[in-house]
């Protein structure tokens, strides 16, 4: 095991990241930007050290900087966190060149995934089923009109390095194929150094449901079930559950097993999810993460697995220990992203939080590192907290998370917290019927109402 461990990241992430740290009885390096000085993960870590000015490509995401912290501090192993550097290839093999452990996949695996061509075409080989489309990148607007033909229109070109819910064109005619193409190429190229762009159907109502699964990278591997995350705004997301309302039983066993299969005949070590769109019953595989999620809490909460501590555990060399029949699921979980940002325009409100009350109760978690009087910087991503609920049904969660959003109080900032309340006035919402558009829609539909 480890016995200190840096934390490449920032905000509640990095708390996360501590807590199971200190459970099992590592120390803690926090690094920071000048930004965030003051931040509740600098506070709560048993080092600190400062790595740069507040923009992140000069402390985040400052490589040397990072292996100065490790050298000062004698730190033998570094979470990434999710975001930053933690699907780079590259720093995981820079860290490896020093001894020292990446708590993640391995390079090869981060640059595999990593490229979502390629990803798919591994995804096939191992049994996963896959969206429909291009073989490979496509630069030839002719090719790429063929192939649209094939499959059908609409299609989407997406970016091959593409992620965060950039790099994507919907095209719906034959007419507009040459000029969408070049957009994306060109637009790819600008924001993720790669202009490799490949085509797939446009699903017209999926949802967005995703595997969690856990590898030892000898052999062993297990998924930890599914998490609808169909809400989303601008193809990120915005509210994440476990299980799916869509799946039953033989359906969540089924793409499961192949997910847990492929893991282990990957040898894939570490964390990953595996994302599918899901559509008239079928799945079809979009891409792989290979890091810990956002959303994670909610796969923690209905299976009570640490899922931070098994990423530690697994970057030390342990094998998983258990297999798929150890793995049980209870009861029903939902997370809200809470962003400091105004619930109907999305504008991010950075700035002085006055006062935080948190809610609390039985089933009720925040994972959160705002305070009273924490100023939120306005240099970085605006999630501010995210409140995960659990309940025995979904039922029973949907009326937790109606109790503990009215007692979720942040002043100071404009944050989300309404929009959840809003929604959860939704009959839609309530039924779980919801599909990756709804939420835009509902936006549209109660802004011109307003
Ligand atoms: P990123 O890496 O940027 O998150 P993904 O490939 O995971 O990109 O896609 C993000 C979101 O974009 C999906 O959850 C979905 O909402 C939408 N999307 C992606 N591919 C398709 C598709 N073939 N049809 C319809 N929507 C899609």
């Amino acid at each position: 095991m480890f016995d200190k461990v840096l934390i490449a990241n920032r905000g509640e992430i990095a708390l996360r990241v501590l807590r199971a740290c200190r459970e099992l009885g590592i120390s803690t390096v926090a690094v920071h930007s000048t930004a965030d000085a003051n931040a509740m993960h600098v506070r709560l870590a048993d080092e600190s050290v400062c790595i740069g000015p507040p923009p992140a490509a000069d402390s985040y995401l400052n490589v040397p900087a990072l292996l100065s912290a490790c050298e000062i501090t004698g730190a033998d192993a570094v979470h990434p966190g999710y975001g930053f550097l933690s699907e780079n290839a590259r720093f995981s093999d820079i860290l490896a060149e020093h001894d020292i452990s990446f708590i993640g996949p391995s390079g090869d695996h981060i640059r595999l995934m990593g490229d979502k061509i390629e990803a798919k075409q591994t995804a096939e080989r191992l049994g996963i089923p896959v969206v429909p489309g291009s073989e490979g990148a496509v630069s030839d607007p002719k090719e790429a009109i063929q192939i649209a033909r094939d499959i059908g229109f609409p299609v989407i070109i997406k970016a091959a390095s593409g992620g965060g819910g950039r790099g994507m064109k919907v095209v719906e005619r034959e007419a507009d194929m040459e000029v969408s193409l070049h957009t994306t190429q060109s637009e790819a190229k600008a924001a993720f150094g790669d202009g490799s762009v490949y085509i797939e159907k446009y699903l017209g109502k999926p949802r967005h449901i995703e595997v969690q699964v856990l590898g030892d990278g000898q052999g062993g591997g297990v998924h930890l079930g599914e998490r609808d995350c169909s809400l989303q705004r601008r193809h990120q997301k915005v509210w994440e559950e476990a299980r799916s309302p869509a799946l039953n039983d033989s359906q969540r066993e089924e793409i499961g097993n192949i997910c847990a299969k492929a893991i282990a005949e990957m040898r894939y070590s570490g964390a990953g999810t595996i994302e599918f769109l899901y559509e008239n019953g079928e799945f079809y595989f979009i891409e792989m993460n290979t890091r810990l999620q956002v959303e994670h809490p909610v796969t923690e909460m209905i299976t009570g697995l640490d899922l931070v501590a098994e990423q530690i555990r697994i970057a030390s060399g342990s094998r998983l220990g258990y297999s798929q029949e150890d793995i049980s699921f209870h009861g029903h979980a939902i997370e809200c992203r809470i962003n400091a940002e105004n619930a109907r325009t999305f504008m991010p409100s950075p700035g002085l939080v006055e006062n935080v009350h948190v809610p609390g109760g039985l089933g009720v978690r925040v994972d959160s590192g705002i305070y009273s009087g924490y100023r939120i910087p306005p240099y970085y991503d605006s999630l501010i907290g995210k409140l995960i609920v659990f309940g025995k049904t979904r039922n029973e969660c949907l009326m937790r998370l109606r109790r503990a959003l009215g007692e979720y109080v942040v002043q100071g900032v404009e944050t989300t917290i309404p929009l959840f309340i809003d929604l959860l006035q939704e009959p839609d919402i309530v039924d779980g019927s919801y599909d990756i558009h709804w939420l835009e829609k509902y936006l549209d539909r109660t802004s011109s109402a307003q």
